[in-house]
């Protein structure tokens, strides 16, 4: 089997004026980065379309992933095959895993957006500008402590840190700055890595540059010796970070393997944040396309209900129809076999056994309103008996499911996957409803998301957890959503707990509040937000051969 990079090399791509021009994309509105890559321009693109919104989710995944992305890339190939008008909407990879652990983010096999190489290292430079806004901000605190700190902020409660895109574990938690009067006042303080940033999360839930920059200026950069809080705009750094940011905005078209458009735009974190490409690439899509297919981080406890309570509510989206993927080896994995034998041949056993895993996500998927379509990922491995089970097992919880090989095949490989997902889509959701209404308790809030979807039999909040929501929501911030940060292995906090764990306890140990996002982070378990790098990363089998070929990029 070719890798996805000697699959990459040997694609035709069209000019990417071409895959505009086949969009629907104007001249006028097109902003070429190259020959492949291009911005759009929102403001000048003609409205010509009011799409259905597919969303793409998984069951819970084995370590290796279990094909969202590479299921998006192949079901929208595939509707377009059968004449139906598509846009791909996904996340931007960042350079962290790139370089880690084996694994990009732009599809596998045949099914992947180009140029993959561009796309997971700098593409057009959204994650540089992030990052620029979100250090500036940094800079600027720094600076005003320096000069007389006239604002007030307790040195020890500054809780913006600084970014980088790269995994690097020694600079989690720094002291800076160090060395002598004219360098400042000494504190503790880190980096994250940027798709922790709340900036990121920021470009992704706003819906202009005027939206961006008020929730820049409501961004929290640490609190006074009173415990009340500093904003981003007190810095006045807001309008600066948005010039940083105004291209960044922009969503950014590329083409998959089959030369279909896709915009590939943020990517936030799918623990601290909602883990879903921007809004403002979703509803661009929306206006242009009949059909829009997008993705949402982790497995569907996590990735899906944020998209909706999240994305969908601040956005005022709603998903037409979602996708579930499902693989056998994730089924086999949440059915007992351990991690290593996963590829040792035909288990039928397990493949049952871990179908409550399945059963599952597909009883959440359906309190959003929606009967989600299973779509059964097929590896190579897999055998007839292993996939008639999965089959089986779906159809019995109430839901169709289909074998697709788009890995293998392209498009051709998820049509009849399109066909009957672009008939629910056109049939719509009716139903759809959110998981809890935006006026509930922060708390309360908590509580429904753990029971509900988590299946928790006790949710723990500490007494100072509970005392931080009610001040947060005597400070007016009681109706955002919630944004659960807690393992994508688990329905549980435990990543060992496979299948469908009950009776388990959640428990919350930190809240964060994202002011300028508009969310309230709860944490249960350890959530990192600067990865590091494995004993060997991938980065040691990264280079140039002698035709200036990138090699090892997967
Ligand atoms: P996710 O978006 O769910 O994390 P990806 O689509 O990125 O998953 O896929 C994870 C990895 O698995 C990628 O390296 C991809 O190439 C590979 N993969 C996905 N589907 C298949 C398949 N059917 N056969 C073999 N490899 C696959
Ligand atoms: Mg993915």
């Amino acid at each position: 089997m070719p890798t996805d990079i000697e699959i990459a090399r040997q694609a035709t791509l069209i000019p990417i004026t071409e895959v505009a021009k086949n969009a629907g994309v104007p001249d006028e509105a097109l902003i070429p980065y190259g020959k492949y890559k291009a911005k759009v321009d929102t403001a000048t693109l003609p409205t010509t379309s009011n799409g259905k919104l597919i969303l793409v989710t998984a069951i819970n995944p084995t370590p290796a992933g279990e094909g969202k992305t590479t299921t998006s890339v192949g079901l929208s190939d595939a509707l377009h095959r059968i004449g139906k008008k598509t846009m791909l909407c996904l996340r931007e990879p960042s350079l962290g895993p790139c370089f880690g652990v084996k694994g990009g983010g732009a599809g596998g096999g045949k099914s992947q957006v180009m140029p993959m190489d561009e796309i997971n290292l700098h593409f057009t430079g959204d994650f540089h500008a992030i990052t620029s806004a979100h250090n500036l901000l940094s800079a600027m605190i720094d600076n005003s402590i320096y000069w007389g700190n006239p604002n007030d902020i307790d040195l020890r409660r500054v809780t913006w840190r600084r970014v980088l895109d790269m995994n690097d574990r020694a600079l989690r938690q720094i002291v800076g700055p160090l060395g002598g009067v004219s360098n400042g006042f000494p504190r503790e303080t880190g980096f994250d890595i940027t798709v922790a940033s709340e900036i990121m999360a920021i470009l992704c839930l706003a819906s202009d540059l005027e939206d961006l920059q008020k929730r820049l200026g409501d961004i929290i950069i640490g609190y006074r010796r009173d415990r009340t809080p500093v904003f981003c705009r007190d810095i006045k750094a807001d309008p600066a970070m948005t010039v940083l940011l105004k291209d960044a905005i922009l969503p950014n078209l590329v083409q998959t393997l089959e030369n279909r458009p896709a915009f590939l735009h943020g990517g936030p974190f799918a623990n601290i944040a909602h883990g879903c490409n921007s809004v403002i690439a979703t509803k661009t899509a929306l206006r242009m396309a009949d059909y829009v297919v997008t993705e949402a981080g982790f497995g569907a406890d996590l990735g899906a209900e944020k998209f909706m309570d999240i994305k969908c509510r601040m956005a005022g989206l709603k998903p037409d129809a979602i996708v579930l993927v499902a693989t056998v080896r994730s089924l086999k994995m949440n059915g007992g076999v351990p991690k290593g034998q996963l590829t040792e041949g035909e288990n039928v056993d397990a493949v049952r056994a871990g179908a409550v895993n399945l059963k599952r996500h597909i009883e959440n998927v359906k309190k959003f309103g929606i009967t989600p379509t299973i779509a059964i990922n097929h590896f190579y491995l897999d055998t007839d008996a292993e996939i008639a089970v999965i089959k089986e097992m779906a159809e019995s919880y109430g839901a169709d499911a289909v074998i697709c090989k788009h890995w293998a095949e392209g498009g051709a490989g998820a049509e009849d996957l399109a066909k009957i997902v672009a008939e629910k889509a056109d049939a719509g959701a009716p139903d759809f409803d959110q998981l809890y209404p935006s006026e509930m308790p922060l708390a309360e809030k908590i509580e429904t998301v753990a029971t509900e979807i988590y299946r928790a039999a006790n949710v723990a909040i500490p007494s100072a957890v509970r005392k931080q929501l009610k001040q947060w929501e005597e400070m007016g911030y009681g109706n955002y959503p919630v944004c659960m940060a807690k393992t994508q292995y688990s329905f549980s906090t435990d990543p060992t707990a496979l299948g469908a764990p009950e009776g388990h306890e959640i428990a919350i140990r930190e809240v964060r509040l994202s002011a300028g996002a508009g969310f309230v982070v709860a944490i249960a378990g350890d959530i990192m937000t600067m990865p590091g790098l494995p004993k060997v990363p991938s980065a040691e089998n990264i280079y140039l051969d002698e035709n200036g070929q990138i090699e090892g990029l997967f």
